[in-house]
């Protein structure tokens, strides 16, 4: 038999400072710890691989002499869930050994998860459900497939985060804040990236912020030149960090924000113990963010994500379209409804739209109906509906003479002509969108 030995003692599990961590602390670096007895000649070269979470790390040592020692095999964020880590001292067996049973040993621990040190407030300047949406959650299918922590449809495969998304880009372009949602220091950013995107991606503008206790939040996809911290600064809870953008992967004007402690948190699966004021469900709420009036068809003068212009003003002259929208989210089987109103408070016209072939999570609705060839001067009004319940109006003028001002709106210039002329009297017209499971953070964001 040869003397000469390698024998692991015991692999184990320590924290950053060394210190022993039967139960590492979720979202912290961990170690895994290989104790060894090495009676071999000095000179000799051998390999320490660890294994954590799949992945094995490798690396070469030239014996001083011999020895009892220990080295940190491998380390790694520890996740939720226990788990196994191994270590293992010349696993190609390249050194003849007395004993070449006792190379190798594993630990088991379950983590400890440490308490968010703060609640999150809002991270998105406005009001949930009134101005913006909570478009996606985090997947909690863990398969190709994709379901949010209520089992809806509110989130896509592999979402690892909240998305709040705001109507249109008219949101990015007037200045909608991002604020800390708790207090931190800054970790990581990008800035300088461009922000108007529907299709094309490119990298996100973002800050990331570590809270303590192994808990980061990360804000994405904001608007280019908007990052007003720096990498270790302190930040307050609330305080604005940039402003919401489509920087990155991502298809409309919204916050991707995602909240991970080891792994990514759905934080709606126990609201109270992660929010200062927690947000009903998504798909509980009717809610109509944004709807507006014009006058040509929404759909074929520009992408909807540019907000509609406004057309505020008809004349009594013959022929003239009004079209009514609306940005909007609503239970499953509630239909979006539309109806106009005279000066006089009677009804024109309404939609009947059924709730079939409604999307389930609401989305873009349209209408345009057809004006009466002398349509009474004074304030005419819009009003939409969801589930029958009507839970907004726009009004518009219609004037005895002149003819539509030209509109410019935000971002590009759309200048409106009057309706073309239409030769049915009540014509309708309904357009609606699913709303995109735009809000993507793939490909070009760094990702955790
Ligand atoms: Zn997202």
């Amino acid at each position: 038999m040869l003397a000469a030995n390698l024998h692991v003692s015991s692999v184990s599990i320590v924290d950053a400072n060394g210190n022993p961590a039967p139960s590492p602390a979720v979202g912290l670096l961990a170690y895994v710890r290989l104790d060894l007895d090495v009676d071999l000649p000095t000179s000799t070269v051998f390999s320490i691989s660890g294994t954590m979470y799949g992945f094995t790390n490798t690396f070469q040592i030239t014996l001083q002499g011999t020895f009892s020692t220990f080295f940190y095999a491998t380390g790694a964020t520890i996740k939720h869930g226990a788990a196994t880590a191994s270590a293992q001292v010349d696993p190609e067996n390249a050194v003849p050994e007395s004993d070449e049973s006792d190379n190798s040993g594993s630990v088991n621990f379950t983590p400890t998860q440490l308490p968010l040190p703060s609640k999150f407030i809002q991270p998105l300047g406005g009001t949930a459900f009134r101005n913006y949406g909570y478009v996606n959650y985090v997947d909690q299918d863990p398969t190709s497939g994709f379901a949010d922590y209520r089992g809806g449809p509110y989130t896509y495969d592999t979402h690892d985060a909240i998305d709040m998304t705001e109507p249109s880009f008219t949101a990015m372009d007037s200045g909608v804040p991002v604020m800390a949602a708790a207090a931190g220091t800054v970790i990581d950013l990008a800035d300088g990236n461009y922000d108007r995107n529907q299709f094309i991606y490119n990298n996100a503008n973002y800050v990331a912020i570590d809270h303590g206790n192994g808990w980061q939040t990360y804000y994405y996809h904001l608007r280019e030149g908007s990052v007003g911290v720096k990498v270790g600064q302190t930040v307050s809870q609330g305080q604005v960090i940039g402003m919401v953008g489509s920087s990155g992967a991502s298809s409309a004007t919204h916050l991707h924000f995602a909240v991970y402690n080891g792994d990514a948190v759905e934080t709606y699966k126990d609201p109270f113990t992660y929010w200062r004021d927690p947000l009903p469900y998504q798909g509980d709420v009717d809610q109509i963010v944004d709807a507006g009036v014009t006058n040509a068809n929404p759909t074929s003068i520009l992408n909807v994500e540019e907000r509609p212009p406004e057309m505020r003003t008809f004349t009594q002259a013959s022929g003239q379209t009004v079209w009514g929208w609306m940005n909007y989210y609503a239970r499953a089987n509630l239909a979006p409804n539309f109806t106009l109103y005279r000066p006089n408070g009677t009804v024109f016209s309404t939609t009947n739209y059924t709730a079939a072939s409604v999307p389930n999570r609401g989305g873009y609705s349209y209408f345009s109906m057809a004006l009466p060839a002398s349509p009474d001067p004074g304030t005419w009004q819009v009003g939409y509906s969801i589930g029958g319940v009507e839970l907004r109006r726009e009004s518009f003028t219609v004037t005895a003479a002149g003819g539509p001002a030209a509109q410019v709106e935000q971002g590009t210039t759309y200048i409106l002509t009057a309706a073309r002329p239409r030769s049915t009297a009540a014509r309708i017209r309904r357009a609606t969108r699913r709303r995109s499971r735009s809000s993507r953070s793939r490909t070009s964001e760094p990702r955790r």
